[in-house]
């Protein structure tokens, strides 16, 4: 069994190798040769942690695993540990013996970015220019890094609940060579593409703050309860996911469902457009809108892609288990 420790993944995994891996999980799925299981989240009654497992199956890719992992929301003030904690395990599929235990966390975080960057290079205008961001948490400057290799993009804007966060997203921006605004929601109006990621449970994002032919990718809402956009924004886009199933129960999509907006039929893959078998957005003024699940095939797929550099690199540790 090889081992690749959370302390080695940001000297192999690169964003680009993050998003090959993603898109081709996507469009594995959408063709019925992978599927995901039933994820398990629960909370543990021990501090306040969030502990679950998502897995899956790749048969194309004779991938077979899951990560285990989830939120200890005292880790950082009680240890200067992460909050987020979570591990994959690959498996043999023509055995069931353990084949690699990759160090999860930053993982999480490539594999969520190039979801949506996925979803931007499938389903936002070609001359899109104006970025925005919304939320500047832990996620928020891998989404905005991988979500600026996908257009030519001219400007970011950003909104947070509390704007001087905004400052590491200006970094990234800045970094880019791009300039930054800090912005009310109303501005969103002027974005062709927005990246929401919070933890909010209530709506920020009205319909009447996006504009014709924005693409919309709300990655925040992967939990009953949470949401980051007016429900009346789904019924006037066209809605992409990772995964149906998901969307309607623990995505951004649960809610239009729920009110009756939507109905699940709606609700196409991203996987199918990469694939050719959906369409792309059929005009410039459609809304596109992803609703980024997070699903246990793209935690494996990243893990894959990152063994088989730590193999070429020399730095797998390799166990007789
Ligand atoms: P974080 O705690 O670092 O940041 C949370 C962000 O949400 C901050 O910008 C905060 O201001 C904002 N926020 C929280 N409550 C809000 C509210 N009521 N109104 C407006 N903004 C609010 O979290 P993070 O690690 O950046 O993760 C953000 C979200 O993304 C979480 O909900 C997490 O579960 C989710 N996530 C999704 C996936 C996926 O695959 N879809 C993967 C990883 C994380």
């Amino acid at each position: 069994m090889l081992i690749v420790p959370e302390n080695e993944i940001a000297g192999l995994m690169t964003r680009q190798a993050a998003f090959d891996a993603v898109e081709a999980v996507f469009a594995a799925m959408a063709a019925g040769a992978a599927y995901n299981f039933p994820v398990v989240r629960e909370a543990i009654g021990h501090e306040d942690a969030l502990y679950g497992f998502k897995g899956g199956f790749d048969r194309s890719g004779a991938t077979l695993g899951l990560k285990a992992g989830g939120y200890w929301p005292h880790n950082m003030e009680k240890r200067g540990l992460i909050n987020h904690q979570s591990t994959v395990f690959l498996f043999d599929p023509d055995t069931g013996k353990p084949r690699a235990m990759v160090g999860g966390n930053l993982l999480t975080a490539l594999r969520t970015a190039a979801a949506s960057a996925v979803s931007i290079k499938h389903l936002a205008r070609g001359d899109a220019k104006v970025l925005g961001m919304i939320g500047a948490g832990h996620q928020a400057a891998f989404q905005l890094r991988a979500a600026l290799e996908q257009r030519g993009f001219e400007k970011v804007i950003g909104w947070n609940r509390d704007p001087t966060k905004l400052s590491t997203l200006a970094t990234v921006a800045e970094e880019a060579g791009l300039p930054f605004e800090a912005v009310t929601l109303d501005a969103m109006a002027d974005a062709d593409v927005i990246v929401s990621i919070t933890s909010s449970f209530d709506a920020i994002l009205g319909a009447h703050q996006v504009s014709p032919g924005t693409h919309v990718a709300c990655m925040g809402t992967d939990t009953r309860g949470k949401q980051e956009v007016d429900p009346v924004l789904l019924a006037r886009a066209t809605v992409f996911t990772d995964e149906v199933a998901q969307s309607t129960s623990i995505g951004e999509a649960q809610h239009a469902v729920a009110r009756g907006l939507i109905a699940e039929a709606d609700i196409r893959q991203l996987g199918a457009v990469i694939n050719g078998t959906q369409p792309r957005r059929s005009s410039t003024d459609e809304i596109t809108l992803f609703d980024g699940t997070g699903v246990g095939l793209q935690d494996l797929a990243v893990a894959v892609a990152v063994v088989r550099l730590a193999v070429d690199e020399g730095v797998a540790i390799e166990v007789d288990f």
